[in-house]
């Protein structure tokens, strides 16, 4: 049995839907979907009104249309409209790596920006369908970039300000991107990165054509290549604020996204205009039950999708204040994120479980030293959140007050599919829930083979949603052929889970790492949240490797605890705990004291290394292109080879 917090009377009284709203909006989503997201889509202002909303395919050649005779500009919906009303509200507020500057981007400042961007990019010969790569920290300059190209109709591809020159060469030419926008230098955590330096070495790697527009932002003194950079900064001064938005068509491409990198090469994951920012919009009101007044705060970055759906497109159709952070968690102190929610009076606040873990690992206290009054509702997205994780994040940072969303959700799905929506959906510590309205997620086993009631098996999808993605970026059979062939007739998410017998999903992890032990299947995020459960523990990753009688044998990486001292009897204990969490079959085969993971850049834990090194395969660790921390793996390898 699992635990249960349910609605609270405050909560169904006050929030944007209770359970019978939700349980009604949901049939009617499902059941007449035509009738349904021509309704939603009357959030957005249309130059020409949709008539056809839903014309979609899981066979064959995949064809996935919404509103594809409808006519509209994502950027006028996110800025221009809000003008009359709210043209004095604040639409960002900045909060930068240094605790002491922060900035208020009104919705009329934040037009004019975009718009003389714009004109600047136009100036260019940037043209409606070109792709712009943006290699930005999280500065005001990247809202501007995004929003200018989505006002032109040029479409962006936004490269993390971590990742390497290699990987933005990559992703430069994958796109084809003519244009690279940059700035000087960015910090996190205090520590300076060469944001110019690196699109310097990237372009080595691409075309001759490839142009830098800069902005300044850290002073820096950086090399510009005549005839090649441009500075931002004295164009912006002289080009007009006045820009009309494009006229594009529903179903125009948006944002080219790159997904973390997780399982594989990461795929160049192509979005659209209309399905994406209704489906974006909507899903940002519901599951976070956005209010005008609110000051919504998601840490991620917006060179994930999150950043995309949650920090921008989302909010500002919404007419939201948006918070944008452009430090780390830990800097200058580890209570920064309780810091800046007293500082801006933040009431919704979205993260990642690996932030959360971080921080949970230093105790209670410097979370109790702020007030963190404003807060009404928390988040988590990014991978499966233990439920100790979970109840920490509820106790201490939610004063018992907060409910949690679980958002289930990938850069593929373009928003939020699985989820609670506050007030409508009773939560359970770990359990993402309930399908959001017109999402049909479904359990096969592996031949496909739907499953019904309680079970577990492949996560995937019936039928098609607004926010979906619609292609690979020119190569539309990697397309058909990932998600679209596994399972024939149903989009496959690449993720497993358990449907408990209130109807809630539970992620128990990627496919691709389901151990196999003795015939039994067995999901990394249940032995890994068994561990976690240990008061010793601080993170664990789990993952198969060969086992002569097994089959599998289980192999789990556990850090410890900032205080905890790593000993044959804790190796022990943690053995037995997990016997009793789980069961014998769960029983880890070897423990591996790891000081720490192997993550994607966005957080994630990467298993598929970690399967190598568990296997001794230490010479083919595949494509580490998104590895945030390549030290950790050698580390882990001396340690695997000492075990
Ligand atoms: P790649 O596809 O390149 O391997 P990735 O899957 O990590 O990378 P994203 O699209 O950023 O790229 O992540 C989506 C995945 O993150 C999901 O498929 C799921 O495995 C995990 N995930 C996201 N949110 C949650 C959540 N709330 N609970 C459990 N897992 C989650
Ligand atoms: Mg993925």
């Amino acid at each position: 049995m699992s635990d249960v917090f349910p609605v609270s009377e405050q909560w169904a009284e006050t929030s944007r839907c209770d359970k019978a709203k939700y349980r009604a909006m949901y049939e009617r989503s499902v059941k007449d979907p035509d009738g349904f997201w021509a309704e939603m889509a009357e959030r957005l202002d249309w130059m020409r009104k949709p008539t056809r909303i839903k014309n979609t395919s899981f066979e064959g050649d995949v064809r996935i249309r919404w509103y594809e005779d409808g006519e509209l500009n994502v950027c006028y919906n996110c800025v221009d409209r809000h003008l009359e009303k709210r043209g004095d509200q604040v639409a960002i507020i900045w909060e930068a790596d240094d605790p002491n500057i922060d900035r208020k981007i009104t919705y009329r400042e934040l037009h004019e920006k975009v718009c003389k961007l714009a004109n600047v990019l136009k100036a260019q010969g940037v043209k409606k369908g070109d792709r712009v790569t943006i290699y930005l920290p999280m500065i005001p300059e990247a809202a501007y970039a995004m929003l200018a190209c989505a006002r032109i109709g040029a479409i962006h591809s936004v490269v993390f300000g971590g990742f390497s020159p290699d990987s933005l060469a990559d992703r430069i030419n994958d796109a084809q991107s003519k244009l690279v926008i940059t700035c000087d230098g960015g910090v996190r955590g205090g520590r300076a990165v060469p944001l110019k330096e690196n699109a310097d070495k990237a372009l080595e790697k691409c075309p001759a054509d490839v142009k830098i527009l800069m902005f300044r932002h850290t002073g820096l003194d950086v090399p510009m290549k005549k005839g090649r950079d441009i500075d931002a900064g004295p164009l912006m001064k002289e080009a007009s604020a006045d820009c009309p938005p494009e006229r594009m068509n529903a179903e125009d491409p948006l944002f080219i996204l790159y997904t973390s990198g997780s399982t594989g090469k990461p795929k160049g994951v192509l979005h659209t205009s209309g399905g994406y920012l209704v489906y974006a919009a909507l899903t940002h009101e519901y599951v976070f039950d956005y209010k005008d007044g609110d000051i919504y705060w998601c840490t991620a970055d917006v060179g994930w999708v999150t950043g995309h759906s949650y920090i921008l497109y989302g909010p500002l159709a919404n007419g939201a204040t948006t918070l944008m952070f452009e430090g780390i968690p830990t800097y200058p102190s580890i209570t920064r994120f309780w810091d800046v929610i007293d500082k801006h009076k933040v009431t919704i606040f979205y993260t990642a479980p690996t932030a959360i873990r971080s921080l949970m690992q230093k105790g209670d206290e410097p979370v109790k030293k702020s007030s963190r009054k404003s807060l009404r509702l928390l988040g988590s997205v990014g991978e499966p959140i233990n439920p100790e994780v979970w109840k920490w994040y509820h106790r201490v940072v939610g004063d018992s007050r907060c409910p949690i969303v679980d958002t289930w959700w990938q850069t593929e799905t373009g928003g939020i599919l699985i989820s609670a929506l506050p007030g409508a959906i009773d939560l359970k510590p770990g359990s993402a829930t309930l399908p959001f309205f017109g999402v049909q997620p479904a359990l096969v086993d592996n031949d496909g083979k739907i499953l019904e009631g309680p079970a577990e098996g492949n996560l995937v999808m019936v039928d098609s949603w607004p926010g979906q993605m619609r292609t690979v970026y020119g190569d539309h059979e990697r397309f058909v052929q990932t998600y679209f062939s596994t399972f024939k007739g149903y989009y496959f998410t690449g993720d497993g889970a358990r449907r408990d017998e209130d109807g809630y999903y539970w992620i128990t992890g990627r496919v691709d790492d389901v151990i196999n032990v003795s015939g039994h299947r067995l999901g990394t995020a249940e032995v890994e949240s068994a561990l976690v459960a240990h008061p010793a523990v601080a993170e664990a990753a789990v993952v198969g490797y060969p086992h002569d009688i097994k089959g599998q044998g289980i192999f789990c990486y556990v850090t410890l605890q900032a205080d905890i001292e790593p000993s044959e009897d804790l190796r022990k204990e943690l053995v037995a705990w997990v016997r009793k969490e789980i069961g014998p079959i769960a029983s880890p085969d070897v423990i591996q004291w790891a000081p720490g993971l192997p993550k994607t850049r966005s957080g994630k834990i990467m298993r598929r290394i970690l399967r190598k090194i568990a296997a001794n395969e230490f010479d083919n660790l595949g494509d580490t292109s998104t590895l945030a921390d390549p030290a950790v793996v050698d580390e882990l390898i001396e340690n695997r080879k000492s075990l």
